[in-house]
């Protein structure tokens, strides 16, 4: 049995490996985790939303900045403003204009409102009167108060089976500067609608337009990020509040902010100048950390398992090797008996039961005799070979319960339980006897072999070195009779 110190260290050895293992293997996994972590979020901020941003600007620029050139250009004709400031006769005239506009440069609609009249002119002809109270008219009587040369308004086309169009409205002048009326054009954001919707579903960001107000002027064509749909306000989101409390209106740049869920987002702003809209590109960081949030678990799962089959590999070693370790502490390494240290504690546990139980307890002390003969005619070998099959003779001769060991040398000690007397002599007997009779060999050659054994028993107020000491004593006598005999110290019983 492992000793108490034996077993502390054993579990301080584990606790130890434990702690360097477990702590080993989390550091490296939290410092990949954190790097990869660090990258992605470089990777984000730096690289992906700004080019996302870049990408919907360039797409968003090409559909409306040049509708921009061709509303102010309309703006300075002077065919438009004669027409105008002539009467508006012929409104046909001014229906193949516009007309013209549309089909020569491509857009979606164009359309003018005389200030005079407030008649909405359109490419197909006179579409309506434009009132101060309509909502739809609205953006007429804002573009009318407006220092702005132009405004963009995203709106629902009646022309055009009110599909999403954004109108570029450009104040129109007479030659003394007065206002006379709004032209404009109007295109279809399907493709910049498109391209949201494209990039929302491959790359799990959110991307919207705002005006400088923050009033959510595009989104893709399921609403966008929060819920939000075109003419709210970013405020009307609750998951905007913690961004806006510092970005009350929409400033360009890298932001970070976090959603009324608690979730992290990262944010791209870009200020739109000739719309003066802002491009929103949001990414929500568990997206893009779930990865390698999986690839922590894993990895940690993975580290745990090999820590767990080194401490058991280990385990199963430390047992064997200590197993082994206690075996040879207790067994003679040639004869495989128990040795002297194993024969004290073996002895003394059977001495103290033997004079509680008031039983019989007989020690035998054989030594060979002329051993160092046998040594030195056929070698050290063969003693260790006689040795050994002696053993075997003392072990067969034996009881299980009788106690055994090598005393050291070519000297044994048997302790005889529960026999007495005559029974004791008479298994001393046995073993002289077939000592003598066994033909021992080595390397094929036949040795012959005596032992003489001196014999005690236990009296009550014996101890182990008293009771050794008559063995020995009676074995001192048997040499000195002529060896090959049994002598017993017991009182009354003694024999040659
Ligand atoms: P006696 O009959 O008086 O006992 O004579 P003896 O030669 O046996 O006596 P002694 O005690 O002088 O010698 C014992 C010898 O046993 C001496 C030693 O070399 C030998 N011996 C002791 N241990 C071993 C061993 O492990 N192997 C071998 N081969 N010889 C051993
Ligand atoms: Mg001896
Ligand atoms: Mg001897």
């Amino acid at each position: 049995m492992p000793s108490p110190s034996a077993l502390f260290s054993h579990r301080s050895l584990f606790l130890t490996l434990l702690l360097l293992l477990g702590c080993g293997f989390l550091a490296t996994s939290l410092l990949s985790y954190y790097a990869s972590r660090g990258a992605i979020r470089d990777g984000i901020i730096n690289t992906e939303l700004p080019l996302t941003s870049d990408t919907v600007y360039s797409e968003i620029q090409k559909d409306l900045v040049r509708p921009v050139q061709i509303s102010a250009m309309m703006a300075q004709d002077t065919f438009m403003r004669d027409w105008v400031l002539a009467g508006e006769h012929n409104p046909e005239r001014m229906t193949r204009y516009l007309n013209e506009v549309m089909a020569s440069q491509g857009t979606w609609t164009s359309f003018f409102v005389s200030d005079r009249t407030l008649t909405y002119y359109q490419a197909k002809g006179v579409l309506k009167q434009v009132k101060p109270d309509a909502w739809r008219d609205a953006w007429y009587f804002r573009l009318r108060a407006s220092p702005e040369p132009y405004q963009t308004n995203v709106d629902l086309d009646m022309a055009n089976h009110d599909s999403l169009t954004v109108f570029i409205n450009h104040r129109v002048l007479d030659y003394q500067q007065r206002f006379i009326g709004a032209v404009g054009v109007g295109l279809s954001v399907a493709s910049v609608v498109k391209l949201i919707d494209d990039y929302e579903r491959r790359f799990q960001r959110s991307i919207l337009f705002t005006d400088a107000q923050g009033k959510v002027v595009l989104t893709g064509s399921e609403g966008s990020l929060h819920g939000l749909r075109a003419g709210q306000q970013l405020a009307d989101s609750a998951e905007w509040q913690e961004l806006l409390a510092r970005m009350p209106t929409p400033t360009a740049g890298s932001h970070e902010y976090t959603d009324s869920d608690g979730h992290s987002h990262f944010l791209n702003v870009r200020q739109l100048p000739e719309l003066d809209w802002y491009l929103l590109v949001d990414k929500r960081e568990s997206d893009a950390l779930d990865r390698i949030r999986q690839s922590l678990y894993l990895n940690l799962a993975i580290c745990a398992m090999i820590t767990l089959v080194v401490l058991s590999l280990l385990n199963a070693m430390v047992k064997r090797h200590q197993d082994n370790t206690a075996a040879l502490a207790t067994l003679d390494s040639l004869t495989g008996l128990p040795n002297r240290r194993s024969f004290d504690l073996l002895a003394a546990q059977a001495l103290t039961e033997a004079q509680r139980d008031n039983a019989p307890l007989v020690a035998l002390l054989i030594d060979l005799d002329h051993f160092k003969v046998l040594n030195d005619t056929h070698g050290h070998l063969a003693g260790d070979e006689v040795l050994r099959q002696f053993a075997n003779v003392l072990q067969s001769s034996l009881r299980q319960s009788d106690i055994l060991c090598r005393w050291g040398g070519e000297e044994f000690i048997v302790l005889l339980r529960e026999a007495e007397g005559r029974q004791a002599i008479e298994v001393a007997e046995k073993i002289r006897r077939r000592t003598e009779q066994l033909i021992f060999s080595y390397a094929d050659k036949p040795l012959r072999l005596t032992v003489s054994i001196g014999l005690s028993g236990l009296q009550p107020d014996d101890t182990l070195h008293s009771l050794l000491t008559r063995a020995d004593h009676a074995l001192y006598r048997a040499k000195q009779g002529g060896r090959n005999r049994v002598c017993s110290e017991t009182p009354g019983t003694l024999h040659d």
